[in-house]
């Protein structure tokens, strides 16, 4: 449900008309998400049928989904968003894995500089992982999953043949093997020079030799890949990996047969299924059906990839936050007279980036805090977990009814006190003067924050319903009964994982789309410690083909 700027009949006409305005551009109607989803769906198709499209459509070499039988033990490296993560998994069998990891920061010098020194930094905290945490197991952090010793010893760094290692690295690669691809483009805010057009495996290996690391990098995944692979692995199955966190994106089984660009590659020969990692962030890029807005635009022209990633640029947590930003700063701006904090500002929120979504939504946190409790909405599931489909047919009313911002003296006490939460987070994370900060500012804040999250939660339920439609699961509009059949879908990132409500607005857009009977079916469940996990189960494919 779209938050409806209905304001009292107090409010001043031009600030009406302006809120009105702004509220009216964020509205994604029916006719406009199903645009989104044909586009979507053509874009598809000629990713899928030539290289070289925005929309890359890439063929990963990987020919179907894990049972949950597999073993083994791998390290895996995961770049990609916000951290760095090196990871020992243990694939138990009986869809079970232990896990252990320690997260390493990439700072902007390393994202931006040099390559070489991007990949051997890469190496060393591999190296550093190794010695602290698996040839001196005591000093493993605490996990409750820890590693059995057995794994731990599987993993010797001494032994003879080199420690098989799954490159998870969630950017746009044209994958030529399992353990090859050229790395296409750098998105969320990396652009290490001398990459692009390299194989990153090899720029990895390099910087493990260079080191004298006895690790081969054996196997390459993206992020959306390893979430699709280790849902699979835990739930038996899974048709979708899609990431909604920093950046966005998605993966899926595809029929070889509709990969036409494949030619007469081997892999197509004998029929069969092979995962295809869509890169769906690059999705219209020309803008001929992304409801932008003047905040996109200022937020793309002044982006490091300006007319890239349009389609990331409306969902992911690397820009929500920025978005917010553009539309308070054009009401501290307003004229005559300004809508918000009296026309304040403060060098945090004149920054750059300077909100960010993480602030977003945590003051989401604030308003839902103990209407959550009462109407008992539920997000994903963690873990293997089967999200119940049913939670989501009853729609929630999440956006509530504060919109009377002139007069939130008359609100009930307890919305009163979620503003007062909500102007207490704008005051110390934006360090706002809190003279200038009013409960009304805040839920003016707050109403813009749902008006972007909500509008990225609907355009993810248009990539989600395009992947259902485009398997022939699902038509547009619904009215297509289909096979009794179980969909699941493995997502993670942060936005998913964390953003309230996205989840469930991202179920209704979806039922909307592909009708009830469709979307009651659909699974969307956690694939926790998905980049780990998928990295392993790749490396082990790799193992089994004798790449190491
Ligand atoms: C990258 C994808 C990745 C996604 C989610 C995008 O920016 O291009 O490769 O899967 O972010 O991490
Ligand atoms: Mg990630």
């Amino acid at each position: 449900m779209a938050p409806t700027a209905v304001l009292s009949d107090s409010t001043p006409d031009n600030e009406k008309q302006i809120l009105d305005g702004i509220h009216a551009q964020f509205e994604l109607g029916d006719d406009a998400l199903s645009s989104i989803v044909n586009q979507l769906l053509t874009e598809f198709r000629l990713g899928l049928s030539e290289y070289n499209h925005p929309l890359a459509m890439i063929p990963t070499f990987v020919t179907g989904v894990p049972d949950g039988s597999e073993t083994g033990t791998f390290l895996a490296l995961d770049l990609g968003g916000t951290n760095l993560r090196v990871c020992e998994v243990q694939l138990l069998g009986d869809h079970k894995f232990t896990l252990r990891q320690q997260k390493y920061r990439v700072s902007d010098a390393l994202k931006t500089g040099e390559a070489s020194a991007l990949f051997d930094y890469l190496a060393d905290s591999v190296d550093a992982f190794l010695t602290e945490f698996v040839s001196s197991p005591t000093n493993a952090p605490a996990d409750p999953f820890a590693a059995s010793q057995s794994a731990i010893d599987s993993l010797d760094p001494d032994a003879t043949t080199a420690i098989p290692l799954g490159l998870t690295f969630s950017f746009p690669v044209e994958q030529t093997a399992l353990d090859e691809g050229k790395i296409l483009t750098w998105t969320k805010g990396f652009s290490a020079k001398n990459a692009v057009g390299n194989d990153v495996v090899k720029l990895l290996q390099d910087a493990f030799d260079r080191k004298h690391l006895h690790v081969q990098c054996v196997a390459l995944v993206n992020d959306t890949v390893g979430a699709l692979l280790s849902r699979a692995y835990t739930a038996g199955g899974c048709i979708l990996g899609a990431i909604f966190g920093t950046g966005t994106n998605g993966a899926y089984v595809e029929n070889v047969e509709k990969i036409t660009k494949l030619g007469n590659h081997p892999a197509r020969k004998h029929g069969g299924d092979m995962v295809i990692n869509c890169e769906w962030g690059a999705f219209n890029n020309s803008k001929s059906v992304l409801p932008i807005t003047p905040f996109d635009q200022k937020l793309d022209r002044e982006s490091i990839n300006p007319r890239l990633q349009c389609f990331e640029k409306f969902i992911s947590g690397m820009y929500l936050g920025e978005i917010t930003r553009n539309i308070l700063l054009s009401l501290i701006d307003a004229v005559p007279k300004p809508l918000l904090f009296n026309g304040r500002s403060s060098s945090d929120l004149n920054k750059h980036y300077g909100l960010d979504t993480a602030i977003v939504s945590e003051i989401e946190v604030a308003w839902e805090k103990d209407r959550a409790l009462s109407c008992g909405e539920k997000n994903v599931d963690g873990g293997d977990a089967i999200s119940n489909p049913s939670s989501a047919s009853e729609p929630v009313a999440v956006d509530g009814d504060i919109h009377h911002f002139t007069e939130v003296e008359k609100l009930i006490p307890e919305d009163q006190a979620r503003l007062e939460r909500i102007r207490t987070i704008l005051i110390q994370r934006l360090n706002l003067d809190a003279e200038h900060v009013s409960l009304r500012d805040a839920a003016i804040v707050r109403w813009a924050a749902s008006l972007v999250a909500n509008r990225a939660a609907k355009m993810s339920a248009c990539a989600v319903a395009a992947i259902l439609i485009q398997t022939e699961r699902a038509e547009l509009g619904g009215g297509f009964v289909p096979k009794d059949e179980h969909i699941v879908v493995g997502v993670d990132g942060s936005l998913i994982e964390h953003y309230p409500n996205f989840n469930t607005h991202l179920r209704e857009t979806l039922r909307k789309l592909v009708g009830e009977e469709v979307e009651k079916r659909v699974d969307i469940g956690m694939a926790k410690d998905g980049s780990g996990v998928g990295a392993a189960l790749c490396a082990l494919q790799a193992v089994k083909q004798g790449l190491l």
